[in-house]
C-alpha cells in the first residue's frame, strides 16, 4: 500500500470548494442499469466518450437483450461496437463477462452488488475478464452510489500534478489513497469535477495553469512535482 504525501488531506479539503466554485457540485444520479453500465464501461476503455456512446447505442439497437448479445456470434458483436475501437478485444470481453454473470448468479443481474461489502463487490467484479479497478469502481459508484472512487487518466494525472498522491503512484494506488482521505459522499462529485478539470484546464500535454483555480495548491505549478 502506497503512503500518502504529508498535507494531502488538507490539500484535498482546500481544492474541493474551488472545484465546486468552478464547475458546480454534481449530484449523484444513476446513469444506467448495472449490466448496461458494466458493458458501457468496457466499451469506454481507451476511447472517447463520443465513440463509446455510439458503440453502446449501436449494440442496443442491434440486439434486443443482453442475452442476445451473449449468444450472438462474436463477429456480430464486434461489428456493432466497431466505433469504440479495439472491437476485437472488447466484443469477447463483453460476452465473457455476461456469461460469467449468468454462470455465477443464474441470471444477468448485478443487483446483488448493492448490498455486498464494497471490497468484496470490487473483487467480484474484478474477477470478470477485462474488468480492472476503474471499471469496477465506476459500476459501484455510478449505479449503486457505493463508496468506490474510479481513477481514470484525467484524475490520475491531476492527483499527481497537484500532489494529492506521490508522483509515481499507480492508478490503483491513487484510488486507494483518495478513498482514504475523502469522505465517501464526496467521491461522486469529486470524480465528476476532476474529469471536467482534466478535459478543460489540466489537460495532458499543455495544462492551462494560467487560468487554473488550483494554482495555489498545486505542486506542478509551484515547480515541485510531476
Ligand atoms: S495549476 Fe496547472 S498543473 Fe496544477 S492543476 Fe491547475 S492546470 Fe493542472
Amino acid at each position: 500500500m502506497a503512503r500518502n504525501v504529508p498535507g494531502a488531506c488538507e490539500k484535498v479539503e482546500a481544492i474541493y470548494p474551488l472545484l465546486v466554485e468552478t464547475y458546480g457540485e454534481p449530484q449523484w444520479r444513476r446513469w444506467l442499469p448495472p449490466v448496461d453500465q458494466l458493458v458501457a464501461t468496457i466499451l469506454s476503455q481507451q476511447t472517447s466518450s463520443v465513440n463509446q456512446r455510439r458503440a453502446f447505442e449501436a449494440l442496443r439497437e442491434r440486439f434486443p437483450s443482453w442475452e442476445a448479445v451473449m449468444e450472438a456470434p462474436v463477429e456480430d458483436v464486434q461489428a456493432a461496437i466497431y466505433p469504440a475501437g479495439l472491437s476485437g478485444q472488447k466484443a469477447p470481453r463483453i460476452q465473457e463477462a455476461l456469461r460469467a454473470i449468468l454462470r455465477e448468479r443464474g441470471e444477468l443481474n448485478l443487483d446483488f452488488l448493492a448490498t455486498m461489502p464494497v471490497d468484496e463487490a470490487q473483487a467480484w467484479l474484478r474477477r470478470l475478464k477485462g474488468v480492472g479497478p476503474k471499471t469496477a469502481a465506476i459500476v459501484l459508484l455510478f449505479t449503486f452510489h457505493r463508496p468506490a472512487f474510479p481513477v481514470d487518466t484525467h484524475i490520475h494525472r491531476i492527483a499527481r500534478r497537484v500532489g494529492l498522491v506521490p508522483p509515481h503512484s499507480s492508478a490503483e494506488q491513487t484510488q486507494k489513497l483518495i478513498e482514504a482521505m475523502v469522505e465517501p459522499e464526496r467521491y461522486y462529485p469529486l470524480h465528476i469535477m476532476l474529469i471536467q478539470h482534466g478535459r478543460e484546464i489540466c489537460i495532458a500535454r499543455d495544462p492551462r495553469c494560467h487560468i487554473c483555480p488550483l494554482q495555489a495548491h498545486c505542486d506542478y505549478y509551484q515547480g515541485l512535482g510531476y
